[in-house]
């Protein structure tokens, strides 16, 4: 839990639990994915898999100077290394707050709730990130979500600093500086090829890691933005895990999420 602005906090808590307590059946009672990330120990298996896999690469990776795992990179050779992770559900798992919101989703929801509960971390990510930084690997976090003023409060991006200490309370140290919201700068966009070429600019990318395919591919998404100029579909979607076939399980690890994403609006 956050310490900062209680009392908006409170009241927000409060409309939030007041409409969960008006609409109890809210949340599909057989919504099967919210079910398996929160009880199936299956999936916390595979989170696990995924980050030791992720762990054990690194060694091979850190060496091999030829390797970037960032398409299109060119002359990283000399550079530090570097790993990019997602955030929510590859860091910080939401399913709690998946189960409780009243639908719709906003972004704002989801600040309010956690700036009201203590995060918790996706299975594995804690000791991937030690092992990484142990190496010598600069681990950076690309969020999506945005950075937005309220009405009600002073600060211009006050997702930044709940983000950061959300990670914080998964048990992870992180600077301001590694981590990169979207619309923080107004050239970062959803897009995040946009912040991994950033990134890619001065660090070897040795790993992507994310739980939704625009975490790793360019142009996946419905909502066309630039330097995309086409929706990502359905079909392309899928030519795209042809096209970058060689990085699945090989410097790109993807956590399952069967809850929300990219993937629940393409066509
Ligand atoms: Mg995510």
């Amino acid at each position: 839990m956050k310490t900062t602005r209680p009392t908006i906090l409170t009241a927000t808590l409060f409309l939030l639990t007041a409409c969960a307590t008006q609409s109890p059946t809210h949340v599909p009672k057989k919504d099967m994915g919210l079910l398996w990330v929160k009880h199936a120990a299956d999936y916390e298996a595979i989170t696990r898999q995924v980050y030791r896999n992720a762990e054990m690469a690194l060694p091979g990776m850190i060496q091999d100077k030829s390797w970037t795992g960032l398409p299109g990179q060119t002359g990283a050779e000399d550079l530090p290394p570097a790993v990019i992770l997602d955030v929510d559900e590859t860091v910080i798992t939401n399913v709690d707050f998946q189960i409780a919101f009243e639908r719709p989703f906003a972004n704002r929801k989801l600040e309010m709730w956690d700036r009201e509960h203590t995060a918790r971390p996706v299975p594995g990510v804690v000791e991937y990130v030690a092992a990484a930084r142990a190496a010598g690997v600069t681990v950076f976090f690309l969020t999506n979500r945005p950075c937005e003023k309220y009405e009600d409060e002073d600060e211009t991006c006050p997702q930044k600093q709940t983000t950061l200490e959300s990670i914080r309370e998964v048990g992870i140290a992180v600077e301001p500086e590694f981590l990169t919201l979207a619309l923080e700068r107004p050239e970062w966009t959803r897009e995040k090829l946009v912040r991994r070429q950033v990134v890619g600019e001065t660090h070897r990318i040795l790993h992507v890691i994310g739980d939704d395919l625009g975490d790793f591919l360019p142009c996946a998404r419905e909502k066309v933005v630039a330097p995309c100029d086409a929706p990502g579909t359905r079909a392309s979607r899928r030519e795209d895990l042809d096209t970058y076939a060689n990085y699945w399980g090989n410097g790109w690890y993807i956590l399952p999420n069967p809850m929300h994403g990219s993937w629940t609006s393409v066509r």
